[in-house]
């Protein structure tokens, strides 16, 4: 039988800190669930005292409870000075009504005499009388000290006084905070050790990752004692971040054994850091451990080989173990295997000899000479084994466009005009637009220029479109990139990538090729990167392109 060990998350409180984060109301809500069906122990939804919006949130979870995790509201002790029952803080902590509440308190004689500006005695009275108020109220009571391994560093006696002082006034549980992030894992050891030995109230670790090691310093704590890691999902958090217990959780299950509640969830950790993610708006890390797109992502021709052969060889984890997935990058490193494992994982039936699979190779290095970039452009990976492929017969042929862009004295903004012709069969399309700007116009053109032919076209959308200068190896300078990412109802998003010397062009290639897919998508041809295939399509046309035999699936 495993340790047991509780995590407390502060994504709401703490996480919320973090620079570029901020949730609305409904935002907090709808984490605070999804935290709480993950079965973390504790949520910190915020500090009452300290703004309205977080008063809501206690409010609102009042009449709607969480279903198993404590609820959790932040502050502070009281004041200097002051007593207890008359504190506006402490009792803005007790009308938020939560069954637990965790107060800070000062654990480094240097801030308590620079910041507090009070005496040390009167910390401690502080520390003893907010504690004693909230336990009188039925609160389950976590002290946070705040600085305590540098106040553990500088005044031994002092940091555990503080302590003492909580674990008298009958606090719950004594959380000690790495607040500044700069402390060690034998530093954190021993002081968890110490204070473990001299205490029975349980300890928990609050790790700040300033010296990238708060997930370290966790684990190290977890080793000397503690039964309480907090943390955030993703690490977010003041300045670098707090404790990301995205990585805290799968090291304590799979690699020491201990027991977490959320570790039931483990599969479904990937999925809760994207949600995340998304709700906090930032950018995608890749590099997160474990849940990140990187994170079990294969790209050197001899990895991949030993990967197929036994993940283990390059695998700390199995990825599907944390709810993620095995990638196999595809790019001019990679070695043949990789390329025809990618491209059995989209469904062609490759083989490793055939002369398919060497006009794929030899394709790829020289479109990422040009500046083309397949790893996680997976669309055009898969067209351009379809165009390697003989039999392959493409929906239609991009031909030409104009664009004409302009902005008069008198305008703000500019004005933009796209013609595109293309063929389909042995017929010419055109079509004409007038856009918010160029790509736009040209977008719509081409879009226009073949609904005739493919009605379905008109539900594709584009979700994201980035230009950047093409990372190429050689040559005075780089050429523009442009990817798409497209998407249409009932389908996965597809990406695709264009590469040229002007904007333009590379935004013509990246599109044409994106609607190409779509083409191929609703016609069953390409399934794994998208669109299912439907059941007697709503054109004649859409089924013109009959899936090549040598792809039949
Ligand atoms: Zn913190």
């Amino acid at each position: 039988m495993g340790l047991n060990v509780v995590l407390y998350d502060t994504t709401l409180r703490d996480g919320s800190q973090g620079t570029g984060i901020a949730f609305s109301l409904a935002d907090k809500i709808d984490i605070a669930r999804r935290l709480d069906g993950f079965d973390f122990d504790y949520v910190e939804g915020g500090w009452p005292g300290s703004n309205p919006k977080d008063e809501d949130f206690f409010d609102a979870l009042k009449t709607a409870p969480l279903r198993r995790a404590r609820l959790t509201a932040f502050g502070s002790t009281r004041h200097a000075g002051a007593r207890a029952e008359l504190d506006a803080n402490l009792n803005a902590l007790v009308a938020a009504g939560t069954p637990a509440v965790a107060i800070f308190a000062k654990a480094w004689d240097f801030q308590v005499q620079v910041v507090l500006r009070t005496t040390l005695e009167e910390n401690l009275e502080m520390v003893r009388d907010s504690v004693g108020y909230l336990k009188k109220g039925g609160r389950e009571v976590i002290l946070d000290a705040e600085h305590f391994f540098d106040g553990y560093r500088a005044n031994h006696e002092y940091a555990i006084a503080v302590l003492a002082a909580a674990a008298e006034a009958g606090a719950d549980w004594l959380a000690l905070c790495d607040t500044n992030g700069g402390t060690l894992p034998g530093a954190i050891a021993e002081a968890v050790a110490g204070v473990v030995a001299r205490f029975s109230v349980p300890v928990g670790i609050h790790a700040h990752n300033d010296g990238e090691l708060a997930v370290a310093n966790s684990l190290a704590a977890v080793a000397a004692g503690a039964r309480q890691v907090q943390g955030t999902v993703n690490g977010y958090g003041e300045r670098i971040g707090n404790a990301n217990l995205c990585s805290v959780l799968p090291n304590l299950v799979l690699k020491e054994g201990v027991v977490c509640a959320a570790g039931e969830h483990l599969a479904e950790l990937t999925g809760l850091s994207r949600a995340i993610e998304a709700m906090a708006r930032v950018v995608p890390n890749p590099r997160l451990a474990y849940v990140g797109a990187a994170a079990f992502a294969h790209k050197g021709g001899v990895h991949v080989h030993a990967v197929a052969a036994d993940p283990r060889t390059y695998e700390h984890v199995d990825p599907a173990s944390v709810g993620n997935e095995r990638k196999v990058l595809v790019s001019e490193l990679s070695g043949r295997r990789s390329i025809v494992e990618r491209a059995r994982s989209l469904g062609f039936d490759l083989d490793y000899d055939s002369p398919v699979a060497t006009e794929v190779m030899r394709r790829i290095k020289e479109l990422e000479r040009e500046g083309f970039q397949f790893e996680d452009a997976l669309g055009s990976f898969a067209l351009l084994v379809h165009r390697c492929t003989p039999s392959y017969r493409p929906p239609f042929e991009p031909l030409a466009y104009q664009i004409e862009t302009h902005k008069s004295a008198t305008d703000e903004g500019s004005h933009s005009l796209a013609s595109a012709t293309v063929a389909v069969g042995g017929e010419v399309l055109r079509g004409e637009a007038a856009g918010g700007g160029p790509v736009d116009a040209l977008e719509k053109a081409v879009r226009r220029a073949l609904i005739p032919a493919y009605p379905h076209l008109d539900r594709v959308d584009l979700v994201d479109f980035s230009a950047y200068i093409a990372r190429v190896r050689e040559g005075p300078r780089g050429n523009v990139a442009v990817r798409i990412t497209a998407s249409a109802p009932g389908s996965q998003p597809w990406t695709t990538v264009g590469s040229a010397s002007d904007l333009l062009h590379a935004a013509w290639i990246a599109l044409t090729d994106s609607l190409e897919l779509a083409v191929l998508k609703r016609a069953g041809v390409t399934e794994a990167i998208g669109m299912p295939p439907t059941t007697g399509g709503d054109s004649r046309r859409e089924s013109c392109t009959d899936p090549p035999a040598d792809h039949g699936r």
